[in-house]
């Protein structure tokens, strides 16, 4: 395999050398949503965004942040089939779990990756952020599960939408799976949702309210490969 950054040889789609120079998401961060925030913050400390809003998940955190470099694989994995980079953004998710007592404490939870639409789906070949949930799924030995589904709404780009309307539809897009909710499959009580980017937490906060209507969920976290960092 090729280093997709470098072109040099590699393993895992993304040399070790590359994978090193990807910039982490810088602390001090909100223990809430994971944002980097500027100064001296510690403790139980929650950004502005995050002090407003009503939560649905308990925390988000990511491996890397916004750079032209992790633009451009998410970029490639999202629109150029390269999903063979997937195993190496996950390996840097997976640091994170480490390094993070809240998720490493999750020891029987089960993983569940963002859906996407079924023309998303049958265009691109496969789904993003399940590609990221399968190769963590089996470095953290915890079971990868499908329990939301994605609805056909409108707009298929949020990008140019204020956050007030990336919530508003990201809300009506995702819902829990009726095999789960009648209670015909199960899930675990911790639930830790993955996906490629984090950019509003639009998704994350819609995803976990889906999540929390299954009998038996008690609390959802967020991983993600990349946040979304406006500087
Ligand atoms: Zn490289
Ligand atoms: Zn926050």
């Amino acid at each position: 395999m090729i280093c997709h950054l470098c072109h040099e040889k590699c393993e895992l789609g993304l040399c070790p050398e590359c994978m090193q120079s990807l910039s982490r998401v810088p602390k001090p961060i909100c223990l809430y949503c994971g944002a980097p925030v500027a100064g001296e913050q510690t403790d139980a400390f929650h950004c502005d965004a995050c002090t407003d809003r009503p939560r649905s998940f308990s925390l988000a955190r990511s491996a890397i942040r916004s750079s032209e470099e992790s633009m451009l694989l998410i970029h490639a994995l999202k629109y150029r089939k390269a999903a063979y980079i997937a195993p190496a953004l996950a390996t840097l998710m997976a640091e994170v779990w480490h390094a993070t007592p809240e998720l490493r404490e999750l020891k029987n939870a089960a993983i569940v990756p963002v859906p996407i639409t079924h023309r998303h789906l049958s265009k691109r070949g496969y789904n993003q952020a399940e590609e990221l949930a399968k190769p963590l799924s089996a470095s953290l030995h915890l079971p990868c599960l499908q329990p939301l589904i994605r609805h056909n709404t409108e707009s298929d780009s949020q990008t140019r939408l204020s956050a007030a309307q990336r919530l508003h539809n990201a809300m009506a897009a995702y819902a829990a799976a009726p095999a789960y909710t009648s209670g015909k499959k199960q899930l675990p009580p911790d639930i830790v949702l993955i996906d490629d980017v984090y950019t509003t937490g639009a998704t994350a906060r819609a995803c976990a309210k889906a999540l929390k209507s299954i009998p038996g969920v008690k609390n959802v976290a967020v991983l993600t490969a990349i946040r979304v960092v406006l500087s």
